[in-house]
């Protein structure tokens, strides 16, 4: 049997998003900057997609500008505002020590240039706390930065009320959405959001397509110099298919959400239960309920999670771990080790993410499989 559990990575392309992807090429090819009845053709279908996409977030249209994807709306939100907040002077930020390396390689780079960073800690359960939030904003703070879900462990953070300290403090609150967008309901008026970021290839769109969200009145900078598009904010010519693309996935994941969810969370329940109960030794990271639909996360003491992935490969599964190899040895996963896992034990991580397309008998061949393998992986280390 082949499995994939790894929709945190990426998605499928559905059947909606690649006929709405290839229409765009087949009809709508014009450069949307021309003048000309082709370029109108095309301006007209990428005003479309934008408020389309704009209307499942509960922005207006003029809020969104399409970027390629959610690394590069992270960099754009967190470096312009960075900027903005330093001509005032403001050269303090905040983020969350589990965040995406979009958001905190951009913040090194920021610390790099002078400003100051504020980590807020992240605790066992896989949430930051709104308290803290409040205690750590100054009247310096340009800046706070805190992702909606996590890639790796799926909690998904009190995004509202953060949003609303934030906002009582006079302070940016950007959000990287990326793993919620398309899972979760947003509206980023009801919930305090000023900047968010989203990529498409997380919700069944092509890959290289995101946008990011900006709050009317939020004077944002170009980020990338080059023509007018996007309203003078965003060079580059625009990706119209993979655009047209991502606005038919998201509308048909935010049609489809509440059964979707339904379903996904009732097979994720049944997988962490048949895994806590099949393999001793293994612990859940992050809150049992508050995480995304479909994300599992464990850690297997006494195995690594790169030999795991590979048997788990060898038996058509395909998963992740938050280890990764660099220069031949292996570096746990920095969200473990913020929320208190010790390094050996975060070695042994496997991220198993579902979605509406995966089926219980998926679930019950993963259940099926996965204890023989830990302890084949456990027998063949000492001490086990
Ligand atoms: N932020 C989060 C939380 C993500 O999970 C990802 C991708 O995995 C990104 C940002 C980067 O998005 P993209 O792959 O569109 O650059």
């Amino acid at each position: 049997m082949n499995v994939y559990f790894d929709h945190a990575a990426t998605t499928a392309t559905s059947a909606a998003a690649r006929e709405a992807a290839l229409r765009a090429m087949e009809k709508c090819w014009g450069n949307p900057s021309s003048l000309h009845a082709a370029g109108r053709r095309a301006a007209q279908r990428l005003d479309e997609a934008r408020q389309s996409v704009a209307r499942c977030l509960g922005a207006s249209p003029a809020e969104l500008y399409f970027t390629s994807g959610g690394t590069e709306s992270d960099n754009w939100a967190i470096t312009q505002c960075a900027r903005m907040g330093a001509q005032e002077g403001k050269c303090h930020l905040i983020t969350s020590a589990f965040e995406h390396h979009a958001v905190l390689h951009t913040m090194e780079r920021l610390e790099r240039e002078g400003f100051e960073v504020t980590y807020l800690p992240v605790h066992e359960d896989g949430l930051v706390r709104v308290e803290e939030l409040e205690r750590a904003i100054r009247p310096d703070t340009a800046l706070v930065s805190l992702m909606y879900a996590n890639n790796e462990i799926g909690t998904i953070q009190p995004v509202t009320e953060l949003g609303a300290v934030c906002r009582a403090h006079g302070v940016l609150f950007h959000t990287d959405a990326v793993q919620a967008v398309g899972h979760l309901p947003i509206d980023v008026r009801a919930q305090n959001i000023d900047l968010l970021s989203l990529s498409g290839h997380k919700f069944h769109a092509p890959k290289g397509v995101g946008a990011l969200y900006c709050r009317r009145g939020v004077k944002l900078g170009r980020f990338i110099e080059g023509g007018g598009q996007e309203r003078g904010k965003r060079a580059g010519t625009e990706n119209l298919s993979g655009i047209c693309g991502m606005a038919a996935a998201l509308e048909e994941s935010v049609d489809h959400m509440e059964e979707n969810d339904r379903k996904v969370t009732e097979l994720r329940d049944a997988l962490i239960q048949g895994v806590l109960a099949r393999i001793p030794g293994t612990r859940l990271n992050g809150d049992q309920t508050r995480r995304l639909p479909g994300n599992a996360n464990f850690c297997f003491d006494g195995v690594e999670g790169e030999s795991l992935l590979l048997r788990l490969d060898m038996a058509g599964i395909c998963a992740s771990s938050g280890s990764a190899c660099t220069s031949g040895s292996l570096s746990a996963s920095h969200v473990l080790l913020a929320l208190g896992v010790d390094k050996q034990t975060a070695l042994g991580s496997l991220r198993l993410t579902l979605d509406a397309e995966n089926t219980v008998d998926e679930v019950n061949y993963v259940l099926e499989t996965l204890p023989g393998i830990v302890s084949s992986l456990r027998e063949m280390r000492t001490g086990w």
